[in-house]
């Protein structure tokens, strides 16, 4: 199911949304960036609960537009679950198939099908108080799923649950998105979690689309400060500039080396430890830079050490 925002704008109070979009069916595509930045307007839009002042929203080359959510038929996922307490888990699947008419033998089916998919099999009778958060987050991936939607939409599905548990299921959620080949747009200003399980990513920044690619482009290939800052780890230092527009050159932690290329000198000021390598954070006359180095490479707080980039791993951004 292709999705295309074609021309859309809305305006909500002094924020503006304005994206032109044309996104391939059957990925799972992220609308990635920071708070306030217009995922969740973008969501509203596609399910049909904001509509565009201008523009136009197309499923599969069909105008959604004018359609209203309920006949649109797109699965929602939110963050807070949105279960219904007093319903068992088994009946939080079944209400969209009873609300749509399905019969009660097609229903059971359904639901055992799903609590298998979610791996939740044998928990239909349980109360929803008695489910962890991510077993409520399963029960809401399945309702999601249970009408067979075109698209589903998830909106920062898994910012309650801890570390371990979001890896765990963003894991499972892609698997499951794989297996089912439906089109996913999943909301979310975790740039990780973005690029860990997307096809495709859309970073956003303040109502408009900043950079839209496969997750290695946005990682390897930014197009603004902006998109280099926001993705990965990166030290951006300011270049002296001829224009009036600034100029900023980019490279990554992990670019850095002791070869050929251009050279730097200062101070370690901290030393971080990632399980696989240590991150330094040196002090050189043009700015704090980020270096990572070997776990069996004996640095330490203030160390002063020489290290290059090589040419081919700068970038000037503006
Ligand atoms: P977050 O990650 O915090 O959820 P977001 O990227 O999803 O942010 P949106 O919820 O799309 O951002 O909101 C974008 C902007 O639009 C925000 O500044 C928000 O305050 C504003 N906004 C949203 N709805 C309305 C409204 N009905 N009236 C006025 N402003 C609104």
């Amino acid at each position: 199911m292709s999705l295309k925002f074609k021309g859309i704008k809305k305006q909500l109070g002094n924020f503006s949304f304005d994206v032109d979009i044309e996104l391939e069916g059957g990925m799972l595509i992220s609308l990635l960036g920071p708070s306030g930045c217009g995922k969740t307007t973008a969501l509203r839009i596609i399910a049909g609960f904001h509509h565009p002042d201008m523009g136009r929203i197309y499923l599969e080359g069909e105008d959604i537009t004018d359609v209203p959510p309920r006949r649109r038929n797109i699965g929602l996922v939110f963050q807070n679950y949105a279960l219904f307490p007093h319903l068992s888990a088994g009946e939080n699947i079944a209400y969209g198939l009873r609300t749509r008419k399905w019969g009660r033998i097609a229903i059971r089916k359904r639901v055992d099908e799903l609590l298998e998919t979610v791996q939740l099999k044998g928990y239909g009778k349980r109360r929803i108080q008695d489910l962890s958060g991510g077993e409520q987050q399963r029960v809401a991936l399945a309702r999601a799923l249970a009408p067979k939607p075109r698209l589903l939409l998830l909106d920062e599905p898994l910012s309650a649950l801890d570390a371990k548990l979001r890896r765990e299921l963003r894991r499972e959620i892609r698997i499951l998105q794989q297996e089912l080949g439906i089109t996913t747009i999943y909301v979310t200003h975790d740039q990780e979690e973005a690029l860990a399980i997307s096809d495709h990513v859309v970073l956003m920044r303040e109502g408009r689309v900043e950079q839209t690619g496969r997750p290695e482009e946005l990682y390897t290939d930014p197009v603004s400060p902006f998109s280099g800052g926001f993705i990965g780890i990166s030290n951006l230092l300011p270049l002296s500039s001829e224009a009036e527009e600034r100029k900023w050159m980019f490279f990554r932690p992990e670019d850095i080396g002791t070869g050929e290329g251009r050279m730097f000198r200062g101070k370690i000021r901290e030393i971080e430890f990632y399980g696989s390598f240590y991150q330094a954070l040196v002090k050189t006359s043009e700015g704090l830079i980020k270096v990572n180095f070997p776990t069996n490479h004996p640095h330490k707080v203030s160390d002063e050490i020489t290290f290059s980039v090589p040419e081919e791993n700068l970038k000037v951004l503006k």
